[in-house]
């Protein structure tokens, strides 16, 4: 199911245009717009859910093909053995500004805690 208006379904839809670095059934990732390190990718499930208050309607396949795609994706982009952080932004303290559900891989520099 998409959301009307949500940027991430458009994405996952294809009518907006992304830089995808992994396409499955269920699971998207794609380059971030405006990068935070060298490597910014983010992990999303096509299916509309608006944070990790709704995971539950995920099929779990669909949750663990999420940690999954993160390490093919940065295995894909060589930060697999130097490190990445996966990082998932939930709801407002966190600076969460896509309201679709996405995981970031962010690798090629130290990554610290904030
Ligand atoms: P959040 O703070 O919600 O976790 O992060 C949202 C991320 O989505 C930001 O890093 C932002 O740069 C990225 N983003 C927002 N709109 C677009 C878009 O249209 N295309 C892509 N590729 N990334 C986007
Ligand atoms: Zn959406």
């Amino acid at each position: 199911m998409s959301e009307n208006g949500c940027i991430f379904c458009k994405i996952a839809s294809g009518e907006i245009g992304a830089e995808v670095v992994h396409d499955e059934e269920g699971v998207l990732a794609f380059v971030d717009i405006d990068g935070k390190a060298p490597v910014h990718v983010l992990v999303i499930p096509k299916e509309h859910v608006s944070s990790l208050e709704e995971v539950g309607r995920l099929p779990a396949g669909v949750v663990k093909r999420i940690l999954e795609v993160a390490q093919e994706v940065a295995e894909k982009m060589d930060v697999a053995g130097s490190g990445y952080a996966f990082r998932i932004n939930n709801g407002r303290d966190a600076g969460q500004e896509v309201f679709h559900l996405h995981a970031h891989v962010m690798g090629g520099r130290k990554m610290g805690m904030p």
